[in-house]
């Protein structure tokens, strides 16, 4: 396995290639992004299903970042995103980090997409948030709905509302943003290969997308689209990399329990560690940023203790070969839309 310097060597890889994490340590972990700007490679996710109780969110963030995650994934959407820039502030407040030590990716939602929508919903998250700048913001999935204050707009017949989606429009809104200082980098989410396209060619692209935000772990490893955004220096995030939170009312649950599988936990046995962390340090090893959310300090102290190990490469094939192309996390109910992002093969 190469042990070269991930700075050096991230630009080249290849997404067949082991990612050596050799150098990423519990206390230096960022991985670089093409905009000179860098990202922890793993970080906590604070939706929670079913909703928190009140001070749940802000607890499990104080907790994570006493327990050295630097990277929070949150959004407006998730209804606790004040209780996360709380948790922040009070963390540097006390002395324990800076700001600058801090990632924290908000996302724009799809009821947001229209131009003259996107600085006021990015300034709403920092109101919430209560601090100057988010690090990355994302669109959140690539389909607009009918702009206004209700967040999942349906009509008298419980059909969803949609709006035309311009992604470029959007994307040149974004930018403005970068520039008037209230973001650092830009990014998307559950944007298939034609919607990167769709920015990437954009006339006048001022700023690339520098992270694509999809659910990835065993099994869905996503190959073809991770591949294409190595090629284009996006880095993947993973979300729900541990296989969700199960609830059969937007989990598709016929693909089974992702932390029950026996080659996980056989490899965990092996390593001393649990079928989660094995699985976690998949995405890491091939240059896969991780935010599993749990809000229970065993859990987030687990999932966090993934930089003492590594797995071998034919560990790591034999993870690769537990993919099934089958989505967790299938926004079904949006099937209708013009932009719905999972026909496309990738
Ligand atoms: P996940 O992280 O794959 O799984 C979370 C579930 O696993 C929770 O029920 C959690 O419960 C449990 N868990 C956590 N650590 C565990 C461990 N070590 N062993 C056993 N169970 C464990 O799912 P996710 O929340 O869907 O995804 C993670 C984050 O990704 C979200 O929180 C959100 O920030 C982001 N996300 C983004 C999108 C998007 O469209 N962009 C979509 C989905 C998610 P406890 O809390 O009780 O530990």
């Amino acid at each position: 396995m190469c042990l070269c310097p991930v700075q050096n060597r991230y630009q080249k890889l290849e997404a067949s290639t082991p990612f050596s994490t050799m150098n990423l340590t519990a206390t230096n972990h960022r991985i670089p992004l093409s905009d000179g700007n860098s990202i922890p490679v793993i970080g906590l996710g604070t939706y929670s299903d079913p909703r928190p109780f009140p001070g749940e969110t802000y607890k499990a963030v104080k907790m994570a970042i006493d327990e050295g995650y630097r990277h929070l994934d949150g959004a407006y959407i998730y209804h606790n995103e004040h209780e996360v820039g709380e948790a922040i502030r009070e963390k540097i407040a006390e002395g324990k980090v800076k700001r600058e030590e801090i990632f924290y990716c908000g996302k724009l939602w799809a009821t947001d997409h229209t131009p003259e929508m996107v600085r006021p919903a990015l300034e709403r998250t920092l109101k919430v948030l209560q601090l100057d700048y988010v690090d990355l913001y994302i669109i959140e999935i690539p389909m607009a709905f009918k702009p206004g204050k209700e967040l999942y707009p349906k009509d008298e017949n419980g059909q969803w509302i949609y709006h035309k989606t311009d992604l470029c429009a959007t994307w040149e809104a974004l930018e403005a943003c970068k520039d008037a200082g209230l973001v650092k980098s830009l990014g998307v989410s559950n944007f298939n290969r034609r919607q990167l396209e769709v920015i990437l060619n954009k006339p006048g692209l001022k700023y690339k997308p520098v992270t694509n935000q999809v659910e990835c772990h065993p099994y869905f490893t996503q190959p073809k689209l991770l591949k294409f955004c190595q090629q284009h220096d996006i880095v993947v995030v993973a979300h729900s990399p541990l296989g969700t939170c199960r609830n059969p009312m937007w989990v598709n649950v016929s693909s089974p329990s992702l932390l029950n599988d026996e080659l996980l936990n056989s490899l965990g046995k092996k390593h001393n560690k649990t079928a989660a962390q094995i699985g976690l340090r998949f995405n890491i090893q091939r240059g896969v940023v991780v935010i599993p959310k749990s809000f229970n300090l065993k859990r987030i102290i687990e999932n966090f203790q993934i930089f003492d190990f590594s797995l071998t490469e034919e560990e790591m094939k034999d993870i690769e070969a537990l993919n099934k192309n089958v989505r967790f996390v299938e926004l079904l109910m949006w099937k209708n839309h013009p932009e719905y992002p999972f026909s496309d093969e990738y």
